[in-house]
C-alpha cells in the first residue's frame, strides 16, 4: 500500500523546489505515460527502496502571493488527515514568522509524523541561524538546500522510516480492485450501497489492516471484486471541499491502490476541473478508467443529451478519450450493473498480454501503410513489436532510429493499437527502442 507525504508550508521557502528534488530522483527510472503533462504538485518517489508519493500542498494555492492564514491552515489539516508522513517546510532567510507559528501549533497536535526541514541552509552559516527553529516545538531539524540537495538525504531516511503502510495489504491474486472516486457529493457512497447493497457504515473491514484504507471484497450481480478504500469516503464535514486539491488528496491513495477507477462525474454540474484533476492522476498512475456520469434521472433529456455530455467529456479528457461513458443513477439503480460490467471489462482489458505475432502483423502493415517520416535524409525502419512484461500494458517498437520518432507518430501507433484491439479505458506506453 502507498505512503503519502505531503510537504506544508507558507509560500516562498522552497515547497515546490523540494518538491521536484524529491520527484526528480524517481524521473529517470519511471517512464511518464506519454500524453499526459507532468504534475507540478503530485508525483512519485523512490528512497532506500521504499516508494511513496509526494504532494506539494503550496501547489494547489492559486495566488501564493496573497494567500490566506484560513486557507493555509485547511491545507494543513487536510494533509494531516490524509498524508502519512508530513514535511513541514520553513526558511532560514526569514525566520520564524507568525505563519510558520501558526501551522506549527496545528502540527504539534497532529498525530502523524512530522519533520521540520529548515530550507535554504546553503552554507554554514545558515546552520547556525536554523536554530531558532526549535522554537517551533517540533523537534529535530532537518537543515537542507532543497535547490543544492544538501540534506535531504538524511531528511528522506528519517522520513522513509516512519512509514507504516510498507507491508502489502492481502487481497487474492486475479481478482480486480476497483476505486469509486469523484468530488465530493457526486454520489460515490450512494454508489457504492446502491452496488453492494450495504450501508456505508457497516462495511466490514478486512481484517490486517489497522487503520485508514481497506479493502473490502464483494460478490455481486456474479462478479468477485474489491472496493478499494472505501473507508476514504468518510465524510469530514465540509471545511476542506471548496479547496481545489481536497478531491486530489482524498483519491490519491485509492487510486494507487485499484486497478480500475470508476470516476464519478456529476450530471447536473457538468465536468469541472476537480473531476479533471482526478481523472489526470488515474492516467498518471496507468490506472484503469470507467466515467460514471451519475444523477442522469436529474436532467432533462432529449435525443442529443448522451451525445452532447459525451463530447463535453471528451474535450476536457483529451487525447485520451478511449474510455468507457456510462450515464447512470445511483438513485434510481439506473444502469448500476453496466457500470460494474464496464469496470470489469476495463480490467480485463488492462490485463491482456497480446500474441507477438499478432501485434507485429496489425502494426507491421500499418507502419507499411504509414511509415514514420525520414529526418534528414535519414529512413526509420521500425523493425519489429513486442509487449513489455509490465503490469499495465506497455509496448516496445524497436527501429533503427528511435530517437527520431515523434509524439505524432507515437500517437498514429497508439490509435492503431486501439483500433485493432480492446484497450478502451486502458491508458498506453509506448516506446521507441534501438535495434
Ligand atoms: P514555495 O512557494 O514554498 O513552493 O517556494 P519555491 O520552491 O517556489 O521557492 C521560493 C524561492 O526560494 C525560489 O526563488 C527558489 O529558487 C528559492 N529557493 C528554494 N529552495 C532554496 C534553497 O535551498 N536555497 C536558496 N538559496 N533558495 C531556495
Ligand atoms: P458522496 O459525497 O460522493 O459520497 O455523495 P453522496 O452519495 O453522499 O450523495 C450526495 C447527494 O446526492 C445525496 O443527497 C444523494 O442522495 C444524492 N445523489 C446521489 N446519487 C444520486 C443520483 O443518482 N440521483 C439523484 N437525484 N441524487 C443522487
Amino acid at each position: 500500500m502507498s505512503n503519502i507525504v505531503a510537504i506544508v508550508g507558507r509560500p516562498n521557502v522552497g515547497k515546490s523546489t523540494l518538491f521536484n528534488r524529491l520527484v526528480e530522483s524517481r524521473k529517470a527510472i519511471v517512464d511518464e505515460v506519454s500524453g499526459v503533462t507532468r504534475d507540478r504538485n503530485y508525483g512519485k518517489s523512490t528512497w532506500n527502496g521504499k516508494d511513496f508519493s509526494v504532494i506539494d500542498t503550496g501547489g494547489y494555492v492559486t495566488n501564493s502571493e496573497d494567500v490566506f492564514e484560513e486557507e493555509i491552515r485547511k491545507q494543513v489539516h487536510l494533509a494531516i488527515e490524509e498524508a502519512d508522513v508530513i514535511i513541514f517546510a520553513v526558511d532560514v532567510e526569514g525566520g520564524i514568522t507568525d505563519l510558520d507559528q501558526a501551522v506549527a501549533s496545528i502540527l504539534r497536535r497532529a498525530k502523524k509524523p512530522v519533520f521540520l526541514a529548515v530550507n535554504k541552509v546553503d552554507n554554514h552559516q545558515r546552520i547556525m541561524d536554523s536554530h531558532e527553529f526549535y522554537g517551533l516545538g517540533l523537534g529535530d531539524l532537518y537543515c537542507i538546500s532543497a535547490m543544492t540537495g544538501s540534506g535531504t538525504g538524511e531528511l528522506l531516511d528519517a522520513v522513509v522510516k516512519n512509514f507504516t503502510k510498507d507491508q502489502e495489504v492481502e487481497v487474492e491474486e486475479g481478482v480486480p480492485k476497483f476505486a469509486v472516486v469523484g468530488r465530493p457529493n457526486v454520489g460515490k457512497s450512494s454508489f457504492i450501497n446502491a452496488l453492494t447493497g450495504v450501508e456505508r457504515n457497516i462495511v466490514t473491514e478486512v481484517a490486517g489492516t489497522t487503520r485508514d484504507a481497506i479493502n473490502t471484497r464483494y460478490t455481486k450481480y456474479g462478479h468477485d471484486f474489491y472496493l478499494v478504500d472505501t473507508a476514504g469516503l468518510r465524510k469530514k464535514g465540509k471545511v476542506h471541499e471548496d479547496l481545489e486539491f481536497y478531491s486530489v488528496l482524498r483519491s490519491v491513495r485509492s487510486i494507487e491502490d485499484s486497478d480500475v477507477c470508476m470516476l464519478l462525474i456529476d450530471a447536473t454540474r457538468g465536468v469541472e476541473s476537480q473531476d479533471v484533476n482526478i481523472f489526470n492522476l488515474m492516467i498518471r498512475n496507468k490506472k484503469g478508467v470507467v466515467i460514471l456520469v451519475n444523477k442522469w434521472d436529474l436532467i432533462e433529456k432529449d435525443n442529443a443529451s448522451v451525445k452532447k455530455f459525451t463530447e463535453q467529456i471528451h474535450e476536457r479528457i483529451a487525447p485520451f478519450v478511449d474510455v468507457p461513458i456510462i450515464f447512470m443513477s445511483a438513485l434510481t439503480k439506473q444502469r448500476i450493473f453496466k457500470a460494474l460490467e464496464a469496470a470489469i471489462e476495463v480490467y480485463e482489458n488492462r490485463q491482456q498480454k497480446l500474441k507477438t505475432s499478432k501485434l507485429n502483423e496489425v502494426l507491421l502493415e500499418a507502419i507499411e501503410r504509414y511509415p514514420p517520416p525520414s529526418i534528414k535524409g535519414k529512413y526509420i525502419k521500425i523493425k519489429y513489436v513486442t509487449q513489455l512484461p509490465s503490469p499495465t500494458p506497455s509496448f516496445a517498437l524497436f527501429a533503427n532510429l528511435p530517437q527520431y520518432i515523434k509524439e505524432p507518430y507515437r500517437r498514429y501507433i497508439e490509435n492503431q493499437i486501439r483500433e485493432n484491439f480492446n484497450f478502451s479505458g486502458v491508458p498506453l506506453q509506448i516506446f521507441f527502442r534501438k535495434k
